[in-house]
């Protein structure tokens, strides 16, 4: 452990309990044959239409999720360029397909555009084993710290904090505040703390949350996949282990990675994120090949098996159901109270604000 990161911290880790598995979602969603997914698809585009809606959706949703964004002026990003689209776009209904905190920040920061999800069901870990009350409790203790939590989290938790980063800016943030003398309190990616701590050397606290899909990437499973690929380029997610981070040619957000995969000369490469990233790693980098980093290995299995099982929740049935009944009835649709959102706003705002200068 770096030696500026307070091991007292370690108690605030919260034990997550009934953690759905990738396998049994995708075993319980619908099974459509091509065309029945085309009428699907072509449905979608119709509705979002009429409805004066665009889709945001994340890289780890599913591939015609992804297609239907792109091909009808929405956006495929990460959640930081998420936030961005939803609040810059003049659509009046925003579709966030993702997960929750997702669609409480474009909430937060759009609260004059209605924002739906396909299911209300898709959580995170990192939002799950961050609960307000505890988080909150622990920034008590920290008075002098500047508090940073992770865009992976509750409006509550955002409200309470003095920034929101994304994985995208979280090095940078931290950087400026460290310039500025400030100590941070860090919150819920302990993985990404301890990276982040590694290479700025800020003074740090941390809250010991994890990304579940990230932390089951597996280090020595890797360095033997590297032994059959010894000229693959390894990108990696900050929220992985320490250990799998070390072995990689890049870490950083999957904008990053994707950037990576792109303009490295690499012909292939192994990936330690969501593998529904790969969709658009092949549209950027086509032509190079992309492997899956290892999530089990000796005495260990899967249970995300490089995809969300959340994630997985957003599927063609669920966004046209949103955009068939939902919009009517109100179900799956994103509210936050006034209260809270205002100061979550203050935190969420300093982010694109920091970007934009
Ligand atoms: S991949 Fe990890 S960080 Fe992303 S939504 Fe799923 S659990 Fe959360």
């Amino acid at each position: 452990m770096p030696k500026n990161i307070a091991e007292k911290s370690v108690e605030f880790a919260v034990p997550l309990k009934g953690i759905p598995e990738t396998a049994v979602i995708q075993s319980n969603l619908p099974v459509y044959n091509a065309e029945q997914r085309d009428e699907k698809i072509a449905n979608i585009k119709r509705l979002l239409k009429r409805e004066n809606a665009v889709l945001v959706a994340h890289y780890y949703t599913n591939e015609d999720l992804q297609i239907i964004a792109e091909e009808t002026g929405g956006v495929v990003s990460d959640s930081l360029e998420m936030a961005r689209f939803g609040n810059n776009h003049p659509a009046t209904t925003l579709i966030v397909a993702g997960v929750r905190f997702m669609g409480e920040t474009a909430k937060i920061l759009s609260p004059e555009k209605r924002v739906l999800m396909p299911t209300l069901e898709a959580t995170c870990s990192l939002d799950l084993g961050c609960p307000a009350k505890e988080f909150s409790e622990f920034c008590d203790q920290y008075p002098n710290h500047e508090v940073v939590v992770y865009a992976n989290t509750s409006a509550e938790v955002k409200a309470r904090a003095d920034w929101v980063v994304t994985s995208s800016i979280a090095l940078k943030v931290v950087a400026h505040l460290m310039d500025q003398g400030k100590k941070i309190l860090w919150a819920p990616d302990k993985h990404l703390g301890h990276y982040i701590q590694k290479v700025t050397g800020a003074e740090m606290v941390l809250w010991q949350g994890a990304c579940i899909v990230h932390e089951e990437f597996k280090a020595r499973g890797l360095g033997e996949l590297i032994e059959k690929h010894p000229d693959a380029g390894i990108l990696v997610h900050p929220e992985s282990p320490a250990a799998v981070i070390d072995i990689a040619d890049v870490v950083g957000s999957t904008t990053t990675l994707i950037k990576a995969a792109k303009e490295l000369p690499h012909k292939e490469f192994i990936v330690a994120t969501d593998n529904r990233i790969f969709y658009k790693m092949k549209q950027e980098a086509p032509g190079k090949i992309f492997i899956e980093a290892p999530t089990a290995g000796e005495g260990a299995t899967c249970k995300s098996c490089a995809h969300c099982p959340w994630m997985a929740m957003n599927g063609l049935h669920n966004l046209e159901a949103v955009l068939e009944s939902g919009l009517k009835s109100g179900e799956n649709e994103i509210f936050v109270d006034e209260e809270i959102r205002q100061k979550a706003f203050r935190s969420t705002s300093r982010m694109l604000e920091f970007v934009a200068h």
